[in-house]
Parts: structure tokens; sequence; C-alpha cells
């Protein structure tokens, strides 16, 4: 008896997590849609795409790191990402050739690329919306699927620490590159703005917690909780 009611438990749950938890996650976004209609009809990458060519949002700080769709968002619950494990950043699909459509700064700090970083920057800035506060903001996917080469600007080579950068600085060039093991979801740029430690390091970036809404930085609507049509455009 006992161990039928094992089983039939962890089948529930087996279930919960593998059928019902996808499902409900991916109805608390309109993320996927979006970004299969970009990938599958490329004649709809016109009016899916915000164009910000390096320029704000009036009466915020931070510039677009790269034009093209803004598909998933932050707290993103759309797959594969979960209402448990969302997404931390913001994707960027840019219109264009893998290692061509570029990547820019959102806004001034000091640039960082830790010696083992394949296809990331972080750049560290006094955050302008909080006095006294040191917050990163976090590029990556710069490189090809495989891995086989990077896309950063030859300026930031590996090993780069602190190095001044002006917002709209060119970093690199979008890629497919997701990491080793991790299914590449097309080419874009994910950009995350991240917390400190006490110790003034940067925090991991792929928890939820240790990151901010990029709302406000952008003057747009960046958090998945708006369920903003795409393109998105500043806020009025
Ligand atoms: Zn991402």
């Amino acid at each position: 008896m006992l161990a039928v009611v094992i089983v039939i438990g962890l089948l529930a749950a087996f279930v919960a997590y593998r059928w019902l938890l996808p499902r409900y996650s991916d109805s608390r976004s309109n993320s996927n849609q979006v970004i299969e209609r970009w990938f599958t009809d490329v004649t709809s990458r016109s009016t899916l795409t915000t164009a910000m060519n390096r320029t704000t949002c009036s009466g915020v700080p931070f510039s677009l790191p790269s034009d093209g769709l803004i598909g998933l968002l932050w707290r993103d619950s759309a797959p594969p990402y979960t209402i448990l494990n969302p997404h931390t950043g913001i994707d960027v699909f840019g219109d264009g050739a893998v290692g061509n459509v570029p990547v820019y700064a959102a806004y001034d700090g000091l640039l960082s690329r830790r010696s083992d970083w394949l296809s990331s920057v972080i750049i560290k800035h006094d955050d302008p919306l909080q006095a006294g506060r040191t917050i990163w903001t976090y590029y990556t996917h710069m490189a090809t699927q495989d891995g086989s080469h990077a896309f950063i600007a030859s300026a930031f080579p590996a090993g780069t620490s602190d190095l001044p950068v002006k917002r709209g600085d060119l970093l690199g060039y979008q890629g497919e590159y997701a990491g080793v093991g991790r299914p590449p979801i097309g080419m874009h740029v994910h950009m995350s703005i991240v917390t400190s430690e006490d110790d003034g390091t940067f925090k991991n970036e792929a928890i939820i917690g240790n990151t901010l809404d990029p709302s406000p930085y952008f003057g747009m609507q960046l958090n998945i909780a708006d369920l903003p049509a795409r393109p998105i455009q500043c806020k009025s």
C-alpha cells in the first residue's frame, strides 16, 4: 500500500514538474510566440524591432545595447525558463548575420572580461538611479555557437579589468553561443543588471534575486509582469 502511494506521489510530482510547470510558466509570458515569429517569418522582423540606434528614452540613463526584437524580458518565465527559475535580463534578437549586429555599452563605467570568459563582458557602474550603490551590466552570447570564435571587440581581450568605457561604445557583436551543454536559442545578446556583493564584486547573474528590473533604467516596459506588446517602445 505504501509503495503504491509513493509511486503515485512521484508520478504526480513528475507530471507537475515536467508538464504543468512549463505550461503555467508559459501562460505568464507573451514572449515565445513573438520570438517564434521572429525566426519563422523574416518579413515580420521590421514590425517587431525596437531600433534605438544608441539613443536613450527621455529622462533615463541607459541606452539599449542592441537594436532588434526585445524578446525575453526580466523575470520572464517562457520556456526554457519557469516561474521558479525566471530569466534575469533582456534578450535582444538582432536582424542580421551572426557576428554582424553590434552590441554597445548601455552606460558609462569600467569594463572587465574575466580570463575565462569567451562571450561575455561586464561593466561596473555607479548606479544612476540610486546614489552610492554599485551595479553592473552584463552582456553575453557574443561568440559562435560552437565557441570557436568570440565576437568581442579587440579592445577588450580576455583578462581586461576595469577599463573605462562610455555609453554607446562598441562591445562586440551578437552571437549564438549559449555555453557548454546548453541549447542555443538563436542569435541574440543577453543583458542583465546585476547587484554587488558586500565586498564590491558582482553577484551571480543567473539568480533573479541578484538582478534588477531594467525598466526604470531604460524607460521601457521590460518586466514581463507588464506583458508589453512588441516592439517595446519608450514609455510616454
Ligand atoms: Zn537571456
